[in-house]
C-alpha cells in the first residue's frame, strides 16, 4: 500500500468509527442506509448518483458500483458495510464526480477498480482541475466493449458492458447477472431532464440507440437502477421505464429538428418550452431542460 492509499485507508475507517447514528431519544438507530434490491444487490440513496452493492452472506469480499462523494462513502460504509473491510470490486459507471466522489473512501478496499476506458481518461482530466484537493485514484483495470468476473464466493458474475457514446464517451452499464438486476449509471435519468456531457464524449441522439440495445440485452425480469431521478419516483424500475427515457429523447430529437426546420432560433425554443412535447412526464429538473435544447440542437445542426 502507497502512502496515499494508506492515507486514504486510514480516512475512510477513522471517518466512519467517530460516525454514530443517533435517534431523537440517544438510542442508536438500526441500520438503515441500503435497500436490498433481489439476492444480495441492493442500492444506496444519499446525496449524488445511486450506488449498488454486492455483499455476501458471512464472507469478506463484495461489490460496489459507484461511490457519491466521500462523506457519502464513509456512511455507506458505516451504514451498509459495517466490519468489512475488503472488497473484490469498485466499478464506476462514469466518471462524474457525483458517482466517482467517494472513490478515495472505497476504491482502497477494493482488489480491483474497474471502469471504462473513456472513463478512466475523464476521471484523469478531471484530476488536473481538482486544485488542492487529493486526486480520485484511477481505475486498476479498464474495458473497451465488455468486462465480465465471476466473483470468488461463486454466487455471482458481474459483466460491465460499453453500449457507445450516450450521457458520457465513457458509460458502463454493469449486470448481477444471478440476481438480473442493471445498474444503468446515468443512462437513465427517471423522470427528469437529464444531463449530457458532450465534452466527455456524451451524445444525445446515439443515447437513443444506446437505450434501445439495453432494452434488447436484459429482459423482462431485470431490475434497473437509474442513476437519478425526480423526487418521488423510484431509483429502480423495469424496461418499460427505459423505454419511457428512450421516448423522452426521441420526442426531443423529434421537437428541435421540427422547430429547427420552421426557422425557430434557438433563444426563441428555449423561451417557449416548457415540456418537450409528447413527454410532458419529464418536467423535473428544469435547469437542465435549456441544456438539453442546446445540446440536442447543435447535434441536429451536425445531422445537415
Ligand atoms: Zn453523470
Amino acid at each position: 500500500m502507497d502512502r496515499r492509499r494508506f492515507l486514504y485507508a486510514s480516512a475512510a475507517f477513522t471517518l466512519s468509527g467517530s460516525l454514530t447514528h443517533l435517534g431523537a431519544t440517544g438510542i442508536p438507530s438500526p441500520i438503515s442506509g441500503g435497500r436490498i434490491v433481489r439476492n444480495h444487490v441492493g442500492v444506496y440513496t444519499n446525496r449524488g448518483g445511486t450506488m449498488a452493492y454486492y455483499l455476501p452472506d458471512g464472507a469478506e469480499g463484495g461489490v460496489v458500483v459507484d461511490t457519491q462523494f466521500p462523506e457519502q462513502a464513509t456512511a455507506f460504509l458505516h451504514e451498509v458495510m459495517p466490519g468489512r473491510r475488503r472488497l473484490d470490486l469498485l466499478i464506476n459507471t462514469h466518471h462524474h464526480g457525483d458517482h466517482t466522489g467517494g472513490n478515495g473512501i472505497i476504491a482502497p478496499l477494493a482488489d480491483r477498480y474497474v471502469s471504462h476506458d473513456r472513463a478512466k481518461t475523464n476521471l484523469t482530466v478531471a484530476n488536473s482541475s481538482r486544485g488542492d484537493e487529493l486526486p480520485l485514484p484511477l481505475p486498476s483495470t479498464t474495458f473497451a466493449d465488455d468486462w465480465s468476473v465471476s466473483l470468488p464466493d461463486g454466487r455471482e458474475i458481474v459483466t460491465a458492458r460499453h453500449f457507445g457514446p450516450a450521457h458520457t464517451g465513457g458509460d458502463a452499464v454493469i449486470h448481477f447477472e444471478n440476481a438480473n438486476v442493471v445498474h444503468l449509471g446515468d443512462l437513465l435519468f427517471n423522470r427528469r431532464f437529464p444531463y449530457i456531457d458532450p465534452a466527455a464524449g456524451g451524445n444525445m441522439i446515439h443515447w437513443i440507440r444506446v437505450l434501445r440495445r439495453i432494452r434488447k440485452t436484459y429482459d423482462r425480469d431485470t431490475v434497473f437502477v437509474f442513476g437519478h431521478a425526480a423526487e418521488s419516483y423510484a431509483v429502480t424500475g423495469d424496461r418499460d421505464d427505459v423505454r419511457s427515457f428512450q421516448h423522452y429523447l426521441e420526442a426531443l430529437h423529434a421537437y428541435v429538428r421540427r422547430e429547427r426546420r420552421r426557422g425557430t432560433t434557438l433563444a426563441a425554443l428555449k423561451a417557449k418550452t416548457v415540456t418537450i412535447p409528447g413527454a410532458p412526464e419529464w418536467r423535473y429538473g428544469e435547469r437542465l431542460r435549456d441544456v438539453n435544447l442546446e445540446v440536442m440542437w447543435a447535434e441536429v445542426g451536425g445531422e445537415g
